[in-house]
């Protein structure tokens, strides 16, 4: 059995809860403390029972919660080497102790209780950022869960990650329009739509398209855009381009969730 939710997710804050009955995983505390923790409350589960947090790249909306979390919680923190040095500069009162911190490499897996983690290297203007594949094995069957946000853009690898998963959290940022004709300077809406950005509606939709299959049992989309997007447009826009896509499969075939900025999203349970 695995369950993953998303405790908040957008610019101003992200962080994903991913568990089974035994182990229970953070990617990424980019929000309070006392957020996260009452996002935990919701979900029957307190920091006591949190065995790790993955951190996908260390832009603030992904890592603020961590310092006031390590120095309370003490929990261990995998990341890649790239996105650890930057987490330990910010780091200005050295509460992340050296025993807890774990480096993590493209493609090679790590074991947490009974996850298996796998990161994946994903296109973003930050050092060194991943996405994160989490499967259990229980007996003969595996549960698979993903996350997969800040995304300039995506590949064949991307896809390969994505491929044969229960439960995926995408990124659907923005709408291109929406945020061509919006009120950001112009060298952040290169930097939004360019290959180191985020990816839009559409770009969602495309990579949902490449990765579906009969046995996915749910999809978030998530890091909406506050200025650049609406719950409804993300929703429609992948739906739409799953039905323009030359795959066998209809925009309802799936439920597809919009992640809320500021509080737990959908639980999607499989297993
Ligand atoms: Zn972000
Ligand atoms: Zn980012």
């Amino acid at each position: 059995m695995i369950r993953m939710a998303t405790i908040a997710s957008g610019s101003s804050g992200n962080c994903t809860y991913i568990g089974t009955e035994d182990t229970h995983i953070l990617i990424d505390a980019g929000i309070s403390m006392k957020r996260t923790a009452e996002g935990l409350h919701a979900l029957d589960l307190d920091f006591s029972d949190l065995d790790a947090i993955f951190v996908t790249h260390e832009h603030s909306d992904h890592i603020q919660g961590i310092p006031m979390i390590e120095k309370h919680h003490g929990l261990p923190l995998y990341a890649t080497g790239g996105t650890l040095a930057r987490v330990k500069a910010g780091d200005a009162k050295g509460v992340i102790r050296q025993e807890l911190i774990h480096v993590v490499r493209d493609r090679e897996e790590v074991t947490v209780g009974d996850l298996t983690v796998r990161p994946f290297a994903i296109s973003h203007d930050a050092a060194e950022p991943v996405g994160y594949r989490v499967t259990q094995t229980a007996g003969n069957r595996q549960f698979c869960a993903a996350v997969a946000t800040d995304m300039g853009c995506f590949d064949e690898r991307i896809e390969q990650s994505l491929s044969g998963l229960d439960v995926l959290l995408l990124e659907s940022n923005h709408d291109v329009r929406m945020l061509q004709a919006g009120p950001y300077p112009y060298p952040l809406k290169q930097r939004i739509l360019g290959e180191r950005g985020h990816l839009s509606n559409d770009a969602a939709g495309d990579l949902l398209s490449r990765v579906l299959h009969d046995g996915v049992k749910g999809v978030l989309l998530g890091h909406l855009s506050e200025m650049n997007n609406l719950p409804e447009l993300a929703y429609e826009t992948v739906r739409v381009e799953i039905e323009l896509s030359d795959t066998p499969w209809h925009g309802n075939d799936f439920p597809i969730d919009v992640a809320p900025r500021a509080m737990l999203s959908r639980v999607l349970t499989i297993g």
